[in-house]
């Protein structure tokens, strides 16, 4: 398995490719997830989707008309083009590969994010990102608590792939919370050097984010809260 990494504005775009079979998360637009898989004769067997934001499925109507795959994402959402509707628990095989999916709320009520467990990789939208996590717009901070919760219980080997490259404003914002955290003050070092050379700070693993990620540091859902409030004003 191989995963592509392209990017669309500060959006990611996955392309996760065995042998010649590739699927993509989160197309925000279709053209260089088209131009990537007809440079290397890659077939998409499948779009999977976190949820129904623009910016996360604006190459889905084209995908599916150029590619003839398949469209899934959460149930009740407004996803375009969506061929199979997903819920809590559910197993999509595509690709050689299995991919759970996890219903993670508060960022919208229909998020949804995607784990494969035999390579260890989890694709978590706008849930969690690397040192921060997504603004919660449409569910309550409990539920986006629970949902950075169940994210912590998966094993620290797990990468981390996110919805977008937010990474060193993240950081910044760590760092002022937990200014004498060394591992927050390494990771910034080593992520400002990455963004001027134009490399993604993606993907990370649950272990580095124990160590950095103040909204996974929090020690309850009030912690949590006032930690998500100052940082939409920061
Ligand atoms: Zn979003
Ligand atoms: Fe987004």
């Amino acid at each position: 398995m191989n995963i592509k990494i392209l990017r669309s504005g500060d959006n990611y775009i996955y392309l996760i490719v065995v042998d010649k079979k590739a699927v993509v998360i989160d197309p925000a637009s279709a053209q260089s997830v088209l131009a990537t898989v007809r440079e290397s004769g890659f077939h998409i067997s499948h779009v999977l989707v976190t949820h129904h934001h623009f910016d996360h499925t604006g190459g889905c109507h084209e995908l599916k008309h150029a590619a003839h795959c398949e469209i899934v994402g959460p149930a009740q959402s407004s996803i375009p083009g969506l061929d199979r509707e997903v819920v809590d628990g559910d197993i999509i095989h595509t690709a050689d590969l299995d991919f759970e999916v996890m219903a993670l709320p508060g960022h919208t009520n229909d998020h949804v994010v995607y784990y494969c467990r035999e390579k260890s990789v989890l694709f978590t939208g706008d849930v969690l990102f690397v040192a921060g996590c997504g603004r919660i717009l449409e569910g309550t901070a409990m539920e986006m608590w629970n949902s950075l919760q169940r994210i912590l219980a998966l094993p620290d080997e797990t990468l981390v792939y996110c919805g977008h490259e937010y990474t060193l404003d993240n950081l910044e914002f760590a760092l002022h919370i937990e200014p004498n955290n060394i591992d927050i003050q390494d990771k910034l070092e080593i992520v400002r050097e990455w963004i001027d050379r134009d490399k993604p700070s993606v993907p990370s693993t649950i272990k580095v984010e124990k160590l950095t990620n103040p909204f996974l540091r929090a020690a309850n859902e009030k912690e949590f809260s006032e930690l998500r409030r100052r940082k939409n004003i920061w």
